[in-house]
């Protein structure tokens, strides 16, 4: 019998931490990722020299395996704990002291925004550059087939 093979479609968090989760079982995974770099929506970008994370902007650590995950399992020298509370702003840019539960509880980020997470999560395996626009079982096979134009 044909050793298990997990093909994960899509380099965000959730795909990543199913292969960091898996990368010491005898699963072999794949990972494809249509956009460039790693962390989906956990995003960062840099304008006017200034970083920032457009998408998700703190990790919280609840479950407590996130916090164990953060604080003993990966690098910690860019992770910073966010003090104090997490403020808010709506569409008309009036700003609000976000919600007081969230801010009740601890809240994490890094020092070069939220995709380090994401960078460091993949760091242990390969992540392949490929749109997945269908699959196709077969015979025990999985195929996948690219929407992108290979120049
Ligand atoms: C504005 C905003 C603020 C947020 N704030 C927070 C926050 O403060 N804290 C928090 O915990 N969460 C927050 N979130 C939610 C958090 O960002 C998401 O829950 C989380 O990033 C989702 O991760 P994911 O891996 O499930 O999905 P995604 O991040 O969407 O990742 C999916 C990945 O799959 C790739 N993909 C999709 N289709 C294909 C395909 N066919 N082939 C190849 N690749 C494919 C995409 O390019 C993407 O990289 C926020 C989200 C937004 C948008």
């Amino acid at each position: 019998m044909l050793a298990p093979r997990l093909a994960i479609i899509g380099a965000g968090l959730s795909g990543l931490a199913a292969a960091w989760k898996l990368r010491d079982s005898s699963v072999a995974c794949s990972c494809f990722e249509k956009s460039r770099g790693v962390s989906g929506r956990a995003t960062s970008r840099t304008r006017h020299d200034v970083r920032l994370d457009p998408g998700a902007n703190y990790i919280k650590a609840e479950p407590e395996e996130i916090e164990h995950l953060l604080v003993e399992e990966l690098p910690t020298e860019d992770l910073i704990r966010i003090p104090g509370d997490v403020w808010t702003f709506d569409e008309s840019g009036s700003l609000s002291p976000g919600d007081p539960g969230l801010n009740a509880t601890p809240k994490w980020n890094y020092r070069n925004g939220i995709s380090t997470l994401g960078k460091l999560l993949a760091a242990g395996f390969r992540v392949t550059d490929f749109h997945v626009a269908s699959t196709d079982l077969e015979d025990a096979f999985m195929h996948l087939t690219t929407g992108r134009v290979v120049q």
